[in-house]
């Protein structure tokens, strides 16, 4: 059996047709950057999330730098966010001289406790940047509540949960910024790189879209500092294929998910868990084990591929060594570190693959 982790391909076989027409279909009208493609799909985004604008841009790492130029975050502004998780929030929270400030996550979620929101506020914090992670939303409600207790931006770094659904509303449209990544391993992916800003303040989206060509007003005139970040037009037409069929592809993530839950049967792992009201995408499906190693070492034996996010927190990284955090500070979320595994997550994974799987993982 040859198991696939993402399997990219597969998703590019089932809508080859449409697709291959709408790349066609761009390069006849040489729309290369930005252009009708990338407007209908900005408005397609605002549709299916219910946000009232959505900027694309060219990668999930810009979509952040352009919330959070947006927002103003200055030098020494101090920005909530968490050690777990893909760096870009904590980078970009960095390069714009700001201060990460971490705080530990939910053992089951993986994402921010919000509890923890209040001990580490100052004078100087500006902004909660919650991480959706694996696909799960941050507890937002809990989150939006500290933040207008204290007047704090918030922006859900929505990369990994697109689509994802927390108390019937979709996941980017949860806060009054969010940013989500077309990264093609991201449960909703383009050809190349791409990402989005959501918001539903108009002054705010007039200004993204500024930020995101060098901070132009009218062509050739800048009224502020920005930088180039446009989406391509053929991955646009790209994304609009693919959004149209993304609600099936959730689907089917779901169900892979259930067939894990339902197999996987070893008392030494510890399965993802959903919050209540909560509907993940999965962009993985991560599964906590005690023995790591030898898990590692049995699912090479049995050539199933896996991953680890993520090895390392934030808060122990060489980048972040000036931050002055040290080891202990965030437990949990360094427990989880040595713990987590994902197992191989898409749409096309069938139920005889994932037994096989489980097999090998509850024969540990
Ligand atoms: C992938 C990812 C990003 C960055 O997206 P890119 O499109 O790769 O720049 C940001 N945050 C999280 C949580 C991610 O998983």
């Amino acid at each position: 059996m040859r198991i696939d982790f993402a399997n990219l391909y597969k998703a590019h076989q089932q809508y080859a047709n449409e697709i291959e027409k709408a790349i066609k279909k761009t390069i006849e009208k040489s729309q290369f950057i930005m252009g009708e493609e990338v407007q209908a799909l900005e408005n397609e985004l605002a549709d299916f999330t219910n946000a009232k604008y959505a900027i694309t841009c060219s990668s999930g790492t810009s979509a952040l730098l352009l919330a959070m130029l947006s927002s103003e975050i200055k030098p020494d502004d101090e920005i909530i966010t968490t050690p777990f998780s893909f760096i870009a929030a904590a980078e970009m929270i960095a390069l714009l001289g700001a201060k990460p400030v971490f705080i530990d996550i939910d053992p089951l979620t993986f994402t921010i406790d919000p509890s923890l929101i209040s001990s580490v506020i100052t004078p100087r914090t500006k902004a909660i940047i919650p991480v959706s992670l694996f696909g799960h939303p941050s507890d937002m409600d809990k989150i939006n509540a500290i933040a207008q207790k204290h007047h704090l931006i918030v922006i859900e770094d929505g990369a990994q949960s697109f689509g994802s659904i927390y108390k019937n509303k979709k996941s980017c449209n949860l806060s009054p910024i969010a940013t989500t990544s077309f990264f093609p391993a991201k449960p909703l992916g383009c050809y190349g790189d791409g990402g989005a800003v959501f918001c539903d303040d108009e002054h705010i989206a007039d200004k993204i879209k500024s930020l995101r060509i060098h901070g132009q007003t009218k062509r050739y005139e800048h009224s502020r500092i920005g930088i180039g970040a446009r989406l391509d037009g053929i991955q646009a037409a790209i994304l609009r294929v693919k959004l149209k069929h993304y609600p099936s592809q959730i689907n089917a993530r779901i169900q892979v998910a259930k067939l894990y839950n339902k197999y996987l049967k070893n008392p030494e792992v510890i399965l993802p868990s959903i919050a209540k009201e909560t509907q993940s995408v999965y962009a993985q499906y991560s599964i906590l084990c005690k023995n790591r190693h030898s898990l590692e070492h049995k699912l090479k034996q049995n050539n199933i591929p896996y991953a680890i996010h993520y090895p390392l927190p934030l808060h122990l990284q060489d980048c972040f060594a000036y931050l002055g955090y040290k080891k202990n500070d965030f437990p949990i979320a360094e427990e989880v570190s040595e713990k987590i595994l994902s197992l191989p997550m898409n749409p096309y994974l069938t139920e005889n693959e994932i037994k096989y799987i489980a097999g090998v993982i509850n024969s540990l």
